[in-house]
């Protein structure tokens, strides 16, 4: 599935700092370098999640447009 936007979006621009980012675990340390947020709008805000490919806890981030 592909998205209609023709630009970059607001949720792109935020997706792309965060996979930027490298990410640790909180609850394991675990440092996942290669992992990307599945992003979740819901109007106003923005929801990134990400799941710790070691533990399975879930980090989630939110954000306001
Ligand atoms: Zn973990």
């Amino acid at each position: 599935m592909s998205s209609s936007y023709g630009g970059t979006s607001a949720f792109d621009r935020l997706r792309a700092r965060l996979d930027g980012q490298s990410y640790a675990c909180e609850e394991c340390g675990f440092v996942d370098e290669g992992g990307t947020w599945e992003a979740v709008t819901t109007g106003a805000t923005v929801e990134y999640r990400r799941e710790c490919p070691s533990c399975g806890t879930e980090r989630v981030r939110l954000y306001r447009l």
